[in-house]
């Protein structure tokens, strides 16, 4: 049997009390080993102004989350490429959105949330 003091003592860096899940800090998140895969300036820059939430659901992103960049105005209805026209949503609340904005369809226009 094992006695306390042969257990080695595996202590763990805590998420600071005051830091949440892709605030902006990519710096901080980084140091933390988060997967950022294939994380471009859009994304981090978008990731700042939106202060690390989803316009759609409302929660922060987390580092496991998958991201996608959507035109506020679809660029099929004439949206621009440009930073003022672009937000960070998950996947699934993008797939919600796009169903709902007219890109896709315009069956569903008078019951936009947006
Ligand atoms: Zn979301």
């Amino acid at each position: 049997m094992l006695r306390h003091s042969e257990t080695k003592i595996v202590r763990h860096t805590k998420v600071r009390g005051n830091k949440f899940p892709y605030d902006g800090d990519l710096v901080y998140w980084s140091t933390r080993g988060a997967k950022l895969p294939g994380i471009n300036t859009r994304v981090k820059n978008l990731l700042k102004k939106q202060h690390g939430v989803c316009p759609v659901c409302k929660q922060h992103f987390l580092p496991d989350d998958l991201m996608e960049i959507d035109h506020i105005i679809p660029t099929s209805l004439g949206g621009k490429d440009w930073y003022n026209n672009l937000q960070l949503l998950h996947r699934h609340c993008h797939d919600f959105k796009t169903t709902r904005d007219g890109s896709v369809s315009l069956l569903n226009v008078e019951d936009t949330p947006f």
